[in-house]
């Protein structure tokens, strides 16, 4: 059989849609974009290759929405909440729907454990009001070039090609993908160096009076949970990672399990954007759930009768590729709490970086950074903004910039650039960072 005679066809005529602003990927970054422009008047398409909106908050079950409150370290302190805007309308809309828990400790800051179930509804339900186009299993493919242009993609569904074309085109896949389709300047993490993934699940049958008792209500486990993985690791369980986050959840009975640090079987790091590492990270990732619900079933009061209740639809990717930016959110001004004048979205949040043996944490106490609007900017290419975890952003930035409130931040800043882009009819580098701000502020996000 020689290869090069075969042909690439699909006989199937392609279909062609239009719309002012296609959003590539229905994650938190990508619903607000995606609702933020639409709010300003313009037809918007949102394409997103599973049935549900969500992306790493659903079908990764990450199951909180972190970034919304400060850390302290001050006695007897009360969650202060310091990011508004969509990701505080995302997280009352789920409020409202008994979709989301009051605020639990994780360290010392807080975060508010969702329902993956009621968020994937909220947005349906959001995107249907505000009449976004969404087409679900659609997969894009290739990207629409006009010249130097990024003018909307090509999908991929059973009905065939789709080609959208758009005045501008967001990136929210996550993964940078139509950046990297386009040929456009992008990075992945330290030197090729990602924060590794994570297989999250649920347990039911837990007794979580019983387990709160026992080990308090911060949601990362202290000293003695560690203590006893390390000796189950010891006694030669399969348990790599011997600090762990466990969430009492909005549902009875049930923990979200935060525990799993997978690499290959050869010890190296694996990188998602290669399908064969990809497809080795869920089959451990489902490997190493089952040897910590044992373990957790074996070893943690409360959890004696617990059950895998389910898994991430897939394995959760913490980094992958990013945008080369015009602006790049560096480690130091994370830890520096740095604002910017462009800055169009705040961050509280730690670095929490999953690398290594346990996850590093590192606080910004009593305060929170900025992110300027250049991260979402590719260098060249035209059309094209990105919103959400891909940003352009230092190793160690990423590992606090990537949270849920901050890629609902950057949604909104984006759909806001977005929309500003195609009223004035002008290139996304040259939409003025103060506008976008100033639409900001209107929508009642503090930014500064
Ligand atoms: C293990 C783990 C635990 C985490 N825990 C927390 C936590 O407790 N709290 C918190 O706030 N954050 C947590 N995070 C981070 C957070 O979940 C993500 O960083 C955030 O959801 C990213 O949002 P996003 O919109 O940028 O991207 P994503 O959520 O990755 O969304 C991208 C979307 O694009 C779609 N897509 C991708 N490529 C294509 C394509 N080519 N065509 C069409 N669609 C495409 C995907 O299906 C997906 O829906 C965690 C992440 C991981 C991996």
């Amino acid at each position: 059989m020689n290869i090069m005679n075969f042909e690439d066809v699909d006989r199937r005529p392609a279909l062609r849609r239009v719309s002012d602003v296609l959003v590539v990927g229905g994650g938190a970054a990508g619903v607000a974009a995606a609702a933020t422009a639409r709010r300003q008047g313009l037809q918007v398409t949102l394409l997103e290759k599973y049935g549900f909106c969500g992306g790493g908050a659903v079908a990764g079950l990450s199951g909180t929405v972190c970034g919304l409150y400060l850390a302290t370290e001050r006695a007897g302190a009360r969650p202060e909440q310091v990011v508004f805007g969509f990701a505080d309308e995302f997280v009352r809309a789920l409020d409202a729907r008994g979709g989301i828990a009051p605020p639990v400790r994780y360290g010392r800051t807080w975060t508010r454990v969702h329902d993956p179930l009621i968020w994937r509804d909220t947005a349906d339900d959001l995107l249907a009001a505000e009449g976004v186009t969404v087409i679900y299993h659609a997969l894009a493919t290739r990207v629409l070039l006009d010249g130097d242009r990024i003018a909307g993609v090509s999908a991929w569904t059973k009905q065939g090609r789709v080609d959208i074309e758009a005045a501008i085109t967001v990136d929210a896949s996550g993964d940078a993908d139509v950046v990297a389709m386009a040929g456009l300047g992008s990075f992945v993490g330290d030197d090729g160096h990602v924060q590794n993934p994570t297989m999250i699940f649920r347990l039911l049958g837990v007794d979580v009076a019983r387990f709160r008792a026992e080990y308090g209500d911060d949601t990362i486990m202290g000293e003695a949970v560690s203590a006893a993985l390390r000796r189950a690791q010891a006694a030669g369980r399969p348990l790599p990672r011997s600090k762990v986050w466990l969430f009492p959840t909005t549902r009875p009975g049930e923990l979200l399990c935060n525990c799993t640090r997978i690499t290959g079987a050869d010890g190296r790091e694996l990188d998602p954007l290669r399908f064969a590492d990809f497809t080795e990270a869920e089959i451990e990732g489902r490997r190493q759930v089952h040897a910590y619900a044992a373990f957790i079933r074996d070893h943690l009061v409360g959890c004696e009768q617990a059950f895998v209740n389910d898994t991430g639809v897939q394995v959760g990717i913490r980094q992958s590729r990013q945008v080369q930016g015009t602006a790049r959110l560096l480690n130091a001004d994370v830890v520096a709490a740095r604002k910017f004048d462009d800055g169009i979205a705040r961050s509280p949040w730690p670095i929490e970086l999953h690398a290594g043996d346990r996850p590093k944490v590192e606080w910004i106490l009593d305060d929170y950074y900025t992110v300027p609007y250049g991260c979402f900017v590719p260098t060249a290419g035209e059309g094209l903004l990105v919103a959400g975890r891909c940003l352009s952003a230092e190793h160690e930035a990423v590992a606090s910039a990537r949270v849920t409130a901050q890629c609902f931040s950057y949604g909104q800043a984006i759909g806001h650039a977005a929309a500003l882009a195609v009223r004035d009819r002008r290139q996304p580098r040259a939409v003025d960072a103060a506008a976008v701000r100033d639409a900001l502020r209107r929508d009642g996000a503090a930014i500064n």
